[in-house]
C-alpha cells in the first residue's frame, strides 16, 4: 500500500467528526475554529520504540499510551482535549499493524470526542509523536508558577501503581493474579485525569501531571514557584493492589519515586479548601490532600506521623 493510501484508508477514514474542524485531513495543513474566550493550548509527546515501549508491544496499547500521555498534559492545565495530529515513523508498512493502532486511536478519539486533524507518515525507526490541542476559559489555565506557600497539595487516584506493574513484568515483585493484573493495567492503559482537571481549575493555583515520579514532577512545581513542600507519607493514596502487594515502606517508594502514574498533582489555597471538595464531589472525582507548600524554596521534606522520613534511596536510585 502508498503512503497515500495508507493515511487513507486507516486515518482519514474513521476518524471522529468535530464540528469545529474546517478542514480535517488531505490537505497541506488542518483548519479548526477555536470558541471565543477560550484559549489554545497545545502540546506533543514522542514515544520511541525501545525507550518507552517494548518494540513488540501491541499496537492497541502504543495508541492509547501515546494519546493518553498527552491529554494528561492538557489535563494538567485545565484544558478540555479538542483535536490531534500524528506524526508516525514506521519501519515497513505493517497494514495489520497500521490497522489495530488505527482503530484504538479512533476508538479513544471517539471516547474523547476529539478528531485526529492531520500529520505526518515517514519511513524510520517505530515512534509514535502526536500533539493534542485543547482549549481553556481565558485566565484559567493551571500553570506550576501560581503556586504560593500554605497552599494544600492534592493528588488524583492512587500512586505507584505504574511502577508496581513495571517492577511485576522485570519479574521484581509478585503479587495475585488479580493485583498484577491491575498494575500491569495501570502502567499499560494510563488515565488521562481531564475531568480532575476541569473540576478543579477555576479553584487550584497549579497543576501538573506526575508522568515521572511524585518527587520528581512535584519538584518541577517548587522549582516554578519558589516554594518548598511538605509531604505526610501516610495520606499517600495507595490503591487496594498496591497495599496488598507490598509492605508499607515499599509503597512509599513507589508512590514517591515510581513514574508513569498519569495522575494530577494541583495545589489549592487552604481556605478555598471546602469550595474544592464540594466541586471535587459534584464531579465525582477522587482526589486526596497529601501535605502543603511551605517557604523553604526548593525543598521537599517527608514526614510519616510526627517523625521526619528518609526516603531509601537505593529504592529511589532503583527509579531514576
Ligand atoms: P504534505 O506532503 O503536503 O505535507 P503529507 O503527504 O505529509 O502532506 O500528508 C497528506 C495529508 O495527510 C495531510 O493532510 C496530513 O496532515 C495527513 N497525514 C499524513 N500522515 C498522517 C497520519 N499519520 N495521521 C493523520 N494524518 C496524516
Ligand atoms: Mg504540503
Amino acid at each position: 500500500m502508498k503512503e497515500f493510501e495508507l493515511i487513507d484508508t486507516f486515518f482519514k477514514a474513521g476518524s471522529y467528526q468535530r464540528k469545529d474542524v474546517v478542514l480535517g485531513i488531505g490537505d497541506d495543513c488542518a483548519i479548526a475554529d477555536v470558541p471565543s474566550g477560550q484559549s489554545l493550548v497545545v502540546t506533543t509527546d514522542t514515544l520511541v520504540s525501545g525507550v518507552h515501549f517494548f518494540a513488540d508491544a501491541p499496537p492497541e496499547a502504543i495508541a492509547h499510551k501515546a494519546v493518553a500521555v498527552n491529554l494528561s498534559d492538557l489535563a494538567s492545565m485545565g484544558a478540555e482535549p479538542a483535536w490531534l495530529s500524528l506524526s508516525l515513523s514506521l519501519p515497513d508498512a505493517d497494514e495489520a499493524w497500521v490497522a489495530a493502532f488505527s482503530k484504538a486511536l479512533h476508538a479513544l478519539s471517539e471516547y474523547y470526542s476529539i478528531q485526529l486533524i492531520g500529520g505526518d507518515t515517514v519511513r524510520g525507526p517505530l515512534s509514535v509523536t502526536i500533539t493534542a490541542h485543547g482549549f481553556v476559559p481565558q485566565g484559567q489555565a493551571l500553570c506550576r508558577h501560581n503556586a504560593k506557600p500554605g497552599d494544600l497539595i492534592y493528588v488524583t487516584g492512587s500512586l505507584g501503581d505504574a511502577a508496581a506493574g513495571l517492577a511485576i513484568l522485570r519479574g521484581q515483585l509478585k503479587t495475585t493474579q488479580n493485583s498484577e493484573d491491575f498494575l500491569v493495567n495501570r502502567l499499560h492503559y494510563p488515565t488521562p485525569r481531564l475531568l480532575a482537571g476541569t473540576a478543579v481549575r477555576r479553584i487550584a493555583t497549579a497543576g501538573i501531571d506526575i508522568s515521572d515520579g511524585l518527587l520528581a514532577d512535584l519538584q518541577h512545581v517548587l522549582s516554578s514557584s519558589g516554594c518548598g513542600a511538605q509531604l505526610h507519607l501516610e495520606q499517600l493514596p495507595l490503591s487496594v493492589a498496591m497495599r496488598e502487594s507490598v509492605p508499607a515502606n515499599k509503597a512509599y517508594d513507589f508512590a514517591l519515586a515510581g513514574g508513569d502514574d498519569y495522575e494530577l498533582l494541583f495545589t489549592v489555597s487552604a481556605d478555598k479548601r471546602t469550595n474544592l471538595e464540594i466541586n471535587l464531589a459534584n464531579f465525582n472525582v477522587e482526589a486526596t490532600c497529601i501535605g502543603q507548600m511551605t517557604g523553604k524554596d526548593g525543598k521537599i521534606e517527608l514526614r510519616l506521623g510526627d517523625e521526619p522520613y528518609s526516603l531509601d534511596v537505593k529504592g529511589y536510585e532503583h527509579f531514576s
